[in-house]
């Protein structure tokens, strides 16, 4: 049994929705057997950030269809009627098991073959497992990761079952900080653990991640830096206590596990050229094979503004704009689709705060406003840093700026603006963005 497709997008998250959505505005819609969106998801494709935010409110958390893609970007709700209404099939809860490139062909969980002409592959990350750090105990009740709407279900469901009881949240990084900071909202003691020597160690400088520590000490946070968890301790299925590699243990009545994610490549590994973990693709997102476009999560592309240096980002607006890139170089007609020109931009909220950051974080940090740590969140905290390189601006962070503040830090970066004097910089701060 099988069917065939013009067009096929793999994988109905995020970067889905958005080149689902794209291909309506530029195609007028979808003739039948014309574009079909496969996914193991029982979910038409949704806003995934959604998941470590609104869901985990202790009250009025939104739940599906209220955060289908493109909401995120105030666009249309792609709830499943629309993409009936616009003739697009969409194949939920099917695995793809296999891919044969030169064939054209996906084999499903249920044994069907689907054929296409072009395929846009979009399967995103997974997360890593403990297990793949030598630590068994992830298939526990009461242990938690989070990647999609099953998982956020479990995670309410055992956050519910102990209030007041204590999580440990192994990891530093955006699950971890998004998650304690729910956590904590729903009258859970936290205790992070991660290896690095302050959070968000990729992208937060000491400074940066000293107000956010401070910030989380001031809501009943724990840290527990540079250690490793060795072991889990386990009794009738439940975790009960996390041990660290220097014997500490932490008592635990749930465990919340972000330690990190791997793009989603397996079905194509010997078939499409990779780089950085994910699938190499060109400024169109066209891969190696020239039927195959690569985005979000999973595709490897030139940043432009890097030089052309090839990237592989895990965030929501990049899935974003590479989906609909992808969809505008595959139905160029005329040629007139030129490279992807992307500015990187990432951001977070947690409490009441609220960061972006824009480019690359890469050469001298130099820091803005006042970073003192907080007098427990009674004043709107506003500062930030840019990283200069070669003299020139290259990335910046922002937390609590308004829309226009945003807005200038971002095109501060995204015009590589000229820094003849570090310390002068420093002196004008933000205004050094906003008053260009
Ligand atoms: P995904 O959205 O992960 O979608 C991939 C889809 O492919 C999934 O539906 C998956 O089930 C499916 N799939 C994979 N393999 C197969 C297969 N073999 N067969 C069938 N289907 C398959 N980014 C930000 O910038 N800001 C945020 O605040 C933010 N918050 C986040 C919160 C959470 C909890 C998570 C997990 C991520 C967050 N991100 C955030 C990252 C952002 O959500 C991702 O970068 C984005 O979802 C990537 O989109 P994607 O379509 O590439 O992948
Ligand atoms: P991250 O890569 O952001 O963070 C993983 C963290 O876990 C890092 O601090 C890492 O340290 C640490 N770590 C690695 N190994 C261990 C270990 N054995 N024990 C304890 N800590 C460890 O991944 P997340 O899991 O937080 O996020 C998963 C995905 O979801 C990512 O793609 C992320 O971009 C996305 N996401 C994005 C959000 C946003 O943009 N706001 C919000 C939520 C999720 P080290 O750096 O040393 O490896």
């Amino acid at each position: 049994m099988g069917r065939a497709f013009d067009y096929v997008i793999l994988g109905g998250g995020v970067a889905a929705g958005y080149a689902a959505l794209e291909f309506v505005r530029r195609n007028g819609g979808a003739s039948s057997q014309e574009l079909c969106i496969i996914s193991d998801e029982h979910f038409a494709p949704y806003e995934r950030p959604a998941l470590s935010k609104g869901y985990l409110l202790p009250q009025d958390a939104p739940r599906l269809p209220a955060f289908h893609t493109c909401v995120g970007s105030k666009d249309e709700l792609l709830t499943e009627e629309w993409y009936n209404e616009h003739g697009i099939v969409l194949v939920l809860g099917t695995r793809v098991i296999s891919a044969d490139v030169r064939r054209k062909t996906l084999l499903t969980s249920s044994g069907e073959i689907i054929s296409y002409k072009t395929l846009i592959v979009a399967t995103g990350a997974r997360a890593v497992k403990l297990e793949e750090f030598g630590v068994s105990g992830s298939d526990a009740r009461n242990v938690c990761y989070l990647r999609n709407v099953e998982d956020a279900d479990k995670l309410v469901g055992v956050m519910r079952s102990c209030p007041g009881g204590n999580a440990v949240v192994v990891g530093g990084g955006y699950i971890g900080m998004e998650c304690a900071a729910a956590l904590v909202t729903n009258n859970i003691k936290v205790t992070m653990v991660f290896p690095e020597k302050h959070c968000m160690g990729r992208l937060f400088t000491p400074k940066i991640a000293e107000f956010y520590e401070s910030y989380y000490a001031s809501r009943g946070v724990t840290f527990v830096k540079e250690a490793a968890v060795t072991s889990m301790q386990i009794s009738a299925g439940k975790v009960t206590a996390v041990i660290l590699g220097d014997g500490r243990r932490l008592p635990a009545d749930m465990v919340v596990v972000g330690v990190g994610a791997r793009a989603n490549t397996g079905l194509f590994d010997g078939q499409l050229v990779m780089e950085n973990g994910g699938i190499k693709v060109n400024g169109r997102m066209q891969a190696s094979d020239a039927s195959v476009y690569a985005v979000g999560d999973v595709a490897a592309f030139p940043v432009k503004l890097f030089g052309g240096d090839v990237r592989r980002l895990e965030h929501v607006d990049c899935a974003r704009r590479t989906a609909r890139h992808a969809v505008a170089a595959m139905l160029d007609a005329t040629g007139s689709v030129g490279d992807i020109d992307y500015l990187p931009f990432f951001y977070s909220r947690v409490f009441s705060l609220s960061w972006q950051f824009y480019g690359d974080n890469a050469g001298e940090a130099v820091h803005f406003g006042d970073l003192a740590p907080p007098d427990g969140g009674a004043a709107a905290p506003k500062f930030g840093a840019y990283w200069v390189r070669d003299g020139r601006v290259a990335g910046a962070f922002l937390e609590g700026g308004s829309r226009q503040e945003y807005e200038a830090v971002a095109s501060a970066v995204r015009r590589g603006a000229a820094v003849a004097d570090v310390a002068e910089l420093e002196r004008r701060g933000l205004a050094f963005a906003t008053q260009a």
